[in-house]
């Protein structure tokens, strides 16, 4: 939806015109998976599917939430009543927002929201993200917080872990803070450090797929909480802060220092490898040689596959297809049991892969996938 709509509807809504519209995108996650609670790299961009948000401030204490995309009306809230937990809804996201600015002492006095999102939700594209950040960005505009890009996206996090009450890395809202069109974002997880590497897919004649599998297995909040305390184990049994702290170079000695923890062993050789393929990632991108990179990302697929078991029946399908059907390469992409798979291909291949890719589905019976092109998009950005 565009700015001059959202922003009429919050004219509807609220009786009187918006001080502005800000957006943010939802983000792909290239390579460097399940590195981010390891301290390590990880390199997303954002997509053209974006948050548009229409704010104005308010003086009086209060919190009025609108989504086009949810059914109910205008959702009002008290500032000096909003605490962690307490909210189970969509609202937990914005007002979560407002919430961490407030503890980390900026004064916001209250804001009317009405947003449009088409970030699709739990499809591993960081919907939630997009949510939080755009709010971030619009309030730090209107109240003029001055704070940088990187610290809004801390505070988002804070949002989400602390006020709704989810587990999740820094990547995904400095993604939807920070990328930029053009680039993927490498991200050092420890410091925060970033650089944006160039990847203008199209001027080369690639295209990125997003396969969105449309299925969410149900046991995947446990199985990460599992792969994280797993990865936690090994730090510890190797005597390091996180398991960025081993060089690659080191790993095989590392494992054999893990004797038979047989379970470890492959949390620890998925990360240690995954951080490697970021770098050598980063590195064919500097190079210019982007087709390049196709057999990182299926290493990567593997690597989750085999070693970090997060795939299911529907990703490696998807992978399997692209690959037997001339994709470059291609692995899932999130949290994993679902959500989506990236497919790196020739531009000239896409309709046969897509077409390839369908027809698996249809004759594995999983239901229909969503296949959409990802350009490296703009960061959040105020729109008028
Ligand atoms: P993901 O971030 O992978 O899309 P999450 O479970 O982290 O999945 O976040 C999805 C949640 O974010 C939704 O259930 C909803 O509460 C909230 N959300 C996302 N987009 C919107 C929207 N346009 N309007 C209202 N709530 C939204
Ligand atoms: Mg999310």
């Amino acid at each position: 939806m565009g700015a001059q709509q959202v922003a009429e509807r919050f004219a509807e809504l609220y009786g009187a015109e918006p001080e502005g519209v800000w957006a943010a995108p939802g983000r792909v996650n290239l390579i460097g998976e399940h590195t981010d609670y390891n301290d390590g790299f990880v390199m997303p961009f954002a997509l053209p599917h974006q948050a548009v948000a229409a704010v104005s401030r308010r003086d009086d204490g209060v919190l009025r939430l609108h989504s086009e995309d949810v059914e109910g009306g205008v959702v009002e809230l008290r500032l000096d009543a909003l605490a962690p937990g307490t909210d189970r809804k969509w609202t937990a996201y914005p007002a979560g927002v407002v919430w961490a600015l407030r503890e980390a002492g900026h004064e916001v006095t209250g804001a009317d929201v009405h947003l449009s999102s088409t970030v699709p939700t739990g499809a591993g594209l960081s919907s939630s993200a997009a949510l939080e950040v755009v709010i971030a960005l619009a309030l730090n505009d209107l109240y003029d917080l001055g704070l940088q890009r990187w610290k809004l996206a801390r505070l988002c996090q804070r949002a989400e872990n602390v006020y709704v009450g989810a587990p999740t890395g820094i990547m995904d809202q400095t993604a939807s803070a920070c990328c930029e069109q053009g680039h993927a974002l490498f991200l050092d997880t420890r410091d925060l450090s970033q650089q944006q590497i160039p990847f203008d897919l199209v001027a080369e004649g690639l295209r990125l797929l997003v396969v969105d599998t449309q299925v969410k297995h149900a046991h995947s909040g446990g199985e990460y909480g599992k792969r994280r305390a797993g990865c936690e184990k090994g730090a510890a049994l190797l005597g390091v802060d996180a398991l960025r702290d081993i060089p690659y170079d080191g790993l095989d000695e590392a494992l054999a220092r893990l004797g038979d923890e047989e379970e470890v062993i492959r949390l620890v050789r998925h990360v240690v490898t995954e951080d490697e393929r970021v770098e050598r990632t980063v590195a064919l991108l500097r190079a210019g040689d982007t087709r390049a990179i196709g057999p990182v990302l299926t290493e990567g697929h593997a690597s989750l596959r085999d070693d970090f078991r997060i795939s299911c029946p529907e990703l490696d399908l998807v992978v399997d297809t692209a690959l037997a059907a001339g994709a470059l390469g291609a692995r899932m992409t999130g949290g994993g049991f679902g959500g989506s798979a990236i497919v790196l291909a020739e531009a000239a291949d896409v309709d046969t892969l897509t077409k390839a890719v369908e027809e698996a589905f249809a004759a594995a019976d999983f239901k229909t996938p969503r296949i959409f092109e990802a350009v490296p998009s703009p960061g959040a950005r105020r729109l008028s």
